[in-house]
């Protein structure tokens, strides 16, 4: 058995194999400590670790295990998946959205950290919490997703109304910026708010992505992360805007778990 751990900010992936295809699973960071018993269960395991809670998992197990860096086992884990879907793509920004999001120019065998932003899931989840008092992910993302966004946010084609705006009317002016209607409307519902909330956290993941991409001469990138896991609102809004801004938009298949498959190719 091999297994391959990412143990971030907020969840912890694993991918684990006898030989075959790898199988995932995934466990909140609050049950570190359970997880270092589960894989105690497997005691001829090799098993690697990465992730900014691999050192912290470490002291619960009593098994011998490699670090590697994290973004290491990210772009491999990435190439891999891609390799496996036949997305020939080989020069690419990558963006993982986690807790907080980091962006990685990746072109064949070379790599590097061009950058990232605190905005990523863990601003979901904390927003979400401060706005609207919901503290579970699925209620969020489905709550989310019957939401509107046009009494929060302001348009650049409200800012240009009657004239002809120099930037696509359709790209956000202000995030959480309609002052006029905020203040004049009645109560705004759950659903706008946490609607405006991944609005918010999409359109600043793309626009840094899409900026790093121009930076590098890219047009590829390809997002992963937990953040994205049922959350299509989020997927729509990063997908729309990357392609708003000039850039391709690539999302893979158990692309948050790119991290504990990178760990298990290490092996
Ligand atoms: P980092 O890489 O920044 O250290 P991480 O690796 O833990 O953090 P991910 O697992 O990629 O980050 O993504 C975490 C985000 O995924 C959360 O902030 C949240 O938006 C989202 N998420 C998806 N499923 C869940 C879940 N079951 N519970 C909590 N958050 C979830
Ligand atoms: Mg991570």
């Amino acid at each position: 058995m091999k297994i391959g751990i990412d143990a971030g900010g907020t969840l912890i992936k694993v991918a684990y194999t006898n030989g075959d295809l790898p199988e995932f699973i995934k466990f909140p960071i609050s049950r570190l400590q359970y997880v270092a018993s589960w894989i105690s269960e497997f005691s001829n395991a090799k098993i690697c670790i990465t992730g900014g809670k691999a050192a912290l998992l470490k002291t619960y197990m009593n098994q011998k295990a490699v670090d590697i860096v994290e973004f290491e086992a990210t772009s491999s884990g990435v190439s891999y998946l891609l390799a496996r879907n036949d997305i020939p793509v080989k020069a690419f920004i990558l963006t993982n959205v986690g807790t907080g999001t980091s962006i990685h120019y990746i072109n064949k065998g070379e790599h590097q950290r061009v950058g990232g932003t605190g905005v990523g899931g863990g601003t979901i989840m904390g927003l979400s919490k401060l706005l609207t008092g919901i503290t579970d992910y699925e209620t969020i993302v489905t709550t989310a997703s019957k939401g509107a966004r046009d009494r929060i946010d302001l348009k650049v084609s409200h800012i240009y109304e009657g004239s002809e705006p120099p930037i696509p009317g359709d790209l956000t002016a202000s995030n959480f910026g309609n002052i006029a209607i905020l203040a004049s409307e009645g109560q705004l519902t759950k659903e706008e708010l946490l609607a405006s909330v991944v609005g918010l956290v999409g359109e600043t993941v793309a626009t840094v992505s899409v900026l790093a991409a121009g930076q590098s001469g890219l047009t590829s990138i390809v997002f992963v992360g937990s953040s994205f896991i049922g959350n299509d609102l989020l997927k729509e809004v990063v997908q729309r805007y990357t392609v708003l801004r000039g850039a391709l938009p690539m999302f893979i298949e158990n692309g948050e778990y790119s991290g504990a498959i990178g760990c298990l190719l290490y092996l």
